[in-house]
């Protein structure tokens, strides 16, 4: 399986990392080794002194496609879940700066922390599914980021559109839509709590 990642893709986090609004989706990538299941803790590498949370809505693929138009995007995924994307930000700002890919500081073991998944029609209101979704992370019982998928700068469908006419997606692929502002660093000790809505959905202890 994939996993995907849109950086980017709220204004306001934009803004506070001094990027600017970009025209297409911004995307990486992670391994498979880089998921944390059943609220595993996640241990802090020892090549960053700078590790970022940024927590995000992810959705599941649950069918085969490549080229997908964005007005059939929906029929590829119906469940969605919350987690983390795990930086290391002092790494990201050296290879950013020498133009280099972000892989090390964005694909490292356990950097993908996911939740359950939930189906996605629980959320769909009358303004269909990117008018509805609110999520929220505690770090040690504060909040620090909330979001909700109305502010994404691309819809959970273009996204869909723009990956697939790149990449096969695949059933169980799994892509996270990027991050609310609000993100900040963890510590030994750290525990974060990420919801959807009020429902906790993913536990992650900072070891
Ligand atoms: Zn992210």
């Amino acid at each position: 399986m994939k996993i995907f990642c849109v950086g980017r893709n709220y204004g306001e986090h934009v803004k506070e990392l001094g990027n600017s609004i970009p025209e297409n989706p911004v995307i990486f990538s992670k391994p498979d080794t880089a998921l944390l299941k059943n609220n595993e803790p996640f241990y802090l590498p020892d090549f960053s002194n700078d590790i970022h949370y940024e927590v995000e809505l992810v959705i599941r693929i649950n069918k085969v496609g490549k080229k997908i138009q964005e007005q059939f995007a929906r029929n590829y995924f119906n469940e969605i879940g919350l987690g983390i994307d795990f930086t290391a930000r002092d790494l990201q700002t050296q290879l950013k700066s020498k133009g280099l890919p972000w892989e090390l500081a964005k694909a490292f073991d356990g950097s993908a922390p996911i939740g359950n998944f939930i189906p996605l029609d629980n959320f769909v209101g009358s303004n269909g599914v990117d008018n509805a979704i609110n999520f929220s992370l505690k770090k040690n019982g504060e909040l620090v980021q909330q979001g909700n998928n109305k502010n994404m700068i691309f819809s959970f469908e273009k996204i869909i559109a723009f990956v697939s006419n790149y990449f096969t997606l695949k059933v169980g692929d799994l892509i996270y839509t990027g991050t609310p502002a609000g993100v900040g660093p963890v510590k030994v000790g750290d525990t974060l709590e990420g919801f959807i809505e009020n429902e906790l959905m993913l536990t992650c202890e900072v070891k």
